[in-house]
């Protein structure tokens, strides 16, 4: 009596789709809505919008000694 393949009543349904959500694929419905859902999570994790890659260097403090 396994209820693996079951969707649970609790859970929520596919984020791509918004089918009930299966045990073996949570939080989607199947493999194709998990490969959906990671590509843009590649796709937007490539870009950050306005946010700019200022590899500046953080200015040294002035000197204040003698030498
Ligand atoms: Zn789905």
């Amino acid at each position: 009596m396994t209820e693996t393949d079951k969707p649970a009543a609790s859970a929520r349904p596919c984020p791509i789709c918004g089918k009930p959500a299966v045990a073996r694929f949570k939080p989607f419905c199947s493999s194709r809505c998990a490969d959906i859902d990671l590509g843009r999570w590649l796709k937007g994790g490539y870009v950050i919008p306005g946010e700019p890659v200022d590899e500046a260097e953080e200015a040294p403090p002035p000197r204040d000694r003698e030498d």
